[in-house]
């Protein structure tokens, strides 16, 4: 058998950013350290960062000491809120999503009609929905649209940065006759999109695909997705211990990639796994 591992897959430059400073927050203070929510969709790796003294905490009103902003980044609400309890603020917003919370805000600033695309609870679209103020549309996908809203109006784009780019190109496709004039601006983040084309062109290749990442992240759910869209045997864990032998029964070729809220060695202690799943089925026989 044949097993193919992402290069592009497991964390991201804002994740390995985020934990870097998590831990440098722990060791530069005396007190109480927390992240405002879990800091990845990663129950392991939160776990980790509690036995290094940064604990999650769900809420401002939960919290003393240290507040750390994960890399989805807050509403201005949040932020002012942290200050105003007297909370030492450490953010590690990823520097892509603080791009796209500021052209958000910019279009309130040029008169147009924000328009953000995006998954309406995810903590990242929140704080970019605030960023852009009152009377911003969101929409999940391009059919979920009230033209009724942006026709004839100077609308702006604003995009979640782990969408994938067909959504972007469909929104568009919808929008440009309607609206008066269109800014958009390709807020998706660079690591996002590449990790998803190789993770395409790897799942085309295998009869089977791994994709290892947590069941609420959003960014390995599309992944998972896009991988299911051109390879039905796809596979969505969220640990090692997951995997099944019977999912490679008759696979020539296995492909595994990850989530950016993944530590890479993740993928490599699959691809270990699968090996022994085979091992044991040849010594059968
Ligand atoms: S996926 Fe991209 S935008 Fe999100 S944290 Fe990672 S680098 Fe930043």
């Amino acid at each position: 058998m044949k097993i193919l591992v992402s290069k592009r897959g497991g964390y991201c430059y804002g994740v390995q950013r985020a934990l870097k400073i998590a831990h440098q927050a722990a060791l530069a203070s005396d007190g109480p350290v927390h992240t405002l929510g879990p800091i990845i969709h990663n129950p392991g790796v939160v776990k980790e960062l509690a036995a290094a003294g940064v604990s999650c905490v769900e809420t401002l009103a939960g919290a003393a000491g240290t507040i750390i902003f994960r890399t989805h980044g807050v509403t201005p609400q949040v932020a002012a809120d942290a200050e105003a309890r007297g909370l030492r603020v450490v953010d590690a917003t990823c520097p892509y999503v603080k791009v796209a919370q500021q052209k958000a805000s910019s279009f309130k600033e040029q008169g147009y009609l924000p328009v953000v695309l995006g998954e309406h609870e995810h903590p990242e679209v929140v704080a970019l929905i605030a960023n852009a103020g009152a009377g911003a549309v969101v929409v999940e996908k391009a059919e979920e649209l009230d033209l009724a809203r942006v026709h004839g109006k100077r609308v702006g784009v604003v995009v979640q940065t782990t969408q994938a780019s067909a959504n972007l190109s469909a929104l568009v496709g919808r929008l440009s006759p309607a609206c008066r004039e269109l800014l958009v601006y390709n807020t998706m983040c660079n690591a996002t999109q590449k990790c998803q084309e190789e993770a395409l062109g790897l799942a085309r290749r295998a009869d089977a695909v791994i994709v290892i990442g947590g069941r609420n992240s959003a960014n390995t759910t599309r992944l998972a997705k896009l991988c299911r869209e051109v390879q039905a045997r796809t596979f969505h864990i969220e640990e090692v211990g997951e995997l099944e032998a019977g999912w490679f029964e008759e696979a020539g070729t296995v492909a595994i990639t990850a989530g950016a809220s993944t530590p890479p060695e993740q993928m490599e202690a699959a691809k270990l796994q699968i090996t022994n799943f085979e091992r044991q089925t040849n010594n059968g026989r």
